[in-house]
């Protein structure tokens, strides 16, 4: 079985105080989960979050990060800013980076790249639009960014990258792709992996869905051979609602 990852995106919510409050609570109701738990709250709420979770079962992760060390970046935060808070992950081209923001493949790539240099666990995230879908194209999108985002990144490497597929028509709208449309992504984007890389590199790479995942659809998207775990935003912010998802299984 691969290292299933269930992690918690909390976007521009909870303000440092609550995100530590939610923090020890998540804490005490996940610690016996069975797999990989990670929460990604903003910046600001990093140290705190990160000195709550120190030593735990949770992965902090950053929602982004600059594509460059250090420098005249206003507003940027560097890679190693986040190293020295012990984040030991970061989401990287979240479809609102992309969509909202512009960043562009190229951009993602480079952010990937630094994340492995300093050790840190790049979430590469991918997905289609709704008109690319109804074009017939979420493969040959999907395929695209992993390419363009895995541009120069080695098979050894590649063991501390996580994808997740997020359809960017599901993301906070409620909708959820059908287990069966989620899985059919996620074989696709394995095969991709396997013609990139190796067979052995793409039977171990954990591919995450996203896109209003909730206790009450986890199970049935879990059950898919291809779907690795879930990268969830709305249902994250409450402790219970994100307990329940880390221990689907139970
Ligand atoms: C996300 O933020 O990546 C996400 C999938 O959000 P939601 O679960 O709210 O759709």
């Amino acid at each position: 079985m691969r290292n299933y990852l269930i992690a918690g995106n909390w976007k521009m919510n909870k303000t440092p105080s609550e995100a530590v409050q939610l923090a020890k609570e998540i804490l005490t109701l996940v610690k016996d989960s069975d797999y990989r738990v990670m929460v990604a709250p903003s910046f600001v709420c990093l140290p705190g979050v990160a000195e709550v979770l120190k030593g735990s079962n949770i992965i902090v992760a950053a929602q982004n990060m600059a594509g460059t060390e250090e420098g005249a970046f206003t507003g940027e935060t560097s890679v190693l800013m986040l190293k020295d808070l012990a984040v030991d992950a970061v989401l990287l081209g979240h479809s609102e980076r992309r969509h909202i923001y512009g960043e562009s493949n190229e951009q993602i790539n480079a952010k990937v790249k630094l994340a492995l240099k300093h050790g840190m666990m790049p979430v590469l995230c991918i997905g289609e639009l709704l008109e690319e879908r109804e074009a017939g194209k979420a493969e040959t999108v999907c395929f695209e960014q992993l390419e363009k985002g895995l541009a120069g990144v080695s098979e050894k490497e590649l063991d501390n990258v996580v994808i997740a597929y997020e359809p960017v028509w599901a993301i906070g709208t409620g909708k959820t792709a059908t287990p069966d449309d989620a899985d059919a992504i996620h074989a696709s984007c394995r095969k991709k992996i396997a013609e990139m890389y190796s067979a052995a590199a793409a039977e171990k790479m954990v591919i995450q869905y996203g896109g209003s995942m909730k206790p009450e659809n986890i199970k049935e998207l879990m059950a898919m051979e291809n779907i690795d775990g879930g990268l969830i935003g709305g249902a994250s912010l409450k402790a219970d609602s994100f307990a329940s998802l880390a221990n689907f299984n139970k």
